[in-house]
């Protein structure tokens, strides 16, 4: 009988170094940032809101994005959404590179490849268009492929009644709760079967209650209709009902927790969950702020190559 021998760590280093080459983005990805950079000049001052954020969404997935006030959130959701150009760097959503969109194909994407839902929810509804007026609006905007009037109504339907607000068609938004308005958003930003729906603190002006109903709806459309959802938030609760929670800090992807169900033998579920720090395309690794201080590691450290880690210590070349 043969055992093979467990890689030496030469090996493992040639491995490690074969590679390093940057490997492909993902093809089957719904957003790829790379390196996104948004630089704001007002009165000769410069803000660096994102400075060389890396994202990757796969396609179907549900993210929630956290993060300080003034960290870059807004300006990320406002690059993905088109609304926005960036300075640096690459994005692309749903294949379209949003570096190069202009014009027409511009207002397409805004119009058919995203959806978009603010905080404030007045900004997201026509005050004088039904909630049934609000949906149908996008469809009769959209340019090329039309649906006739007919399929228009369906649709109309259909969402307000996966929304569970089908009884409220005729309503206007004055005439709606704030989470009413904010789930007849969601319908008009999916009006247009987009394959990404942005929202931006859709459940900022809420109460905790009324933000688990408007939260539970973008749930129904990422499950029920296959939009990829990224979805800012404040509310650690919301955050913590996600398999991914994003961090970003000064302008930065800084880590993630990924969470799974794990089913054990009696049947019992339980939800774990691992926080991770982002790996870029060159290796570089943001360490927890917390495990640098606790060993007070500053300007370099020793890297070395076990077999199945990296151990990274303080400087001891002193
Ligand atoms: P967040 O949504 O995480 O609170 P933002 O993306 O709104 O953060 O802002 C990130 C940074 O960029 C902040 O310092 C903010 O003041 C600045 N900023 C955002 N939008 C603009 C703008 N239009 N002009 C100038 N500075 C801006
Ligand atoms: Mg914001």
């Amino acid at each position: 009988m043969t055992t093979t021998p467990p890689p030496s760590l030469a090996d493992l280093r040639a491995k490690a170094l074969a590679a390093a080459a940057p490997a492909a983005p993902k093809a089957d990805a719904a957003i790829v940032c790379e390196r996104l950079v948004r630089i704001f000049t007002t009165d000769k001052v410069e803000v660096q809101a994102l400075q060389g954020l890396d994202l990757t969404v796969d396609r179907g997935d549900l993210v929630a994005l956290v993060g300080a006030s003034g960290s870059g959130k807004s300006t990320l959701l406002n690059v993905l959404a088109g609304l926005d150009s960036p300075t640096a760097g690459s994005a692309t959503v749903a294949g379209c590179d949003l570096l190069t969109l202009g014009g027409k194909d511009l207002l397409r994407y805004r119009r058919e490849v995203v959806g978009f839902v603010f905080q404030q929810t007045a900004r997201n509804l026509l005050p004088f268009l039904t909630a049934a007026q609000n949906v149908a609006l996008p469809m009769q905007l959209r340019g090329g492929s039309r649906k006739s009037g007919r399929q228009q109504t369906t649709r109309v339907t259909e969402l307000l009644e996966a929304l569970e607000i089908g009884e409220l068609a005729g309503r206007r938004p004055s005439e709606l709760s704030g989470g009413q308005q904010q789930r007849v958003a969601i319908a008009v930003a999916m009006a247009n079967d987009p394959a990404v729906l942005l929202a931006d603190e859709p459940t900022g002006e809420l109460d905790s209650e009324t933000a688990a109903g408007v939260f539970e709806a973008l749930r129904t459309v990422n499950r029920e209709l296959g939009v990829t959802v990224v979805v800012v938030t404040h509310d650690p609760m919301v955050a913590g009902e996600v398999r991914r929670t994003v961090a970003i800090r000064d302008g930065r992807t800084s880590s993630e927790v990924l969470r799974r169900t794990v089913t054990d033998e009696d049947g019992q579920e339980t939800v774990s969950e691992r926080e991770y720090v982002m790996l870029d395309r060159t290796g570089r690794v943001q360490l927890p702020a917390k495990f640098v201080a606790a060993l007070g590691m500053e300007h370099r450290v020793a890297a070395d190559l076990a077999v199945d880690h990296i151990e990274i210590r303080p400087d001891d070349h002193a």
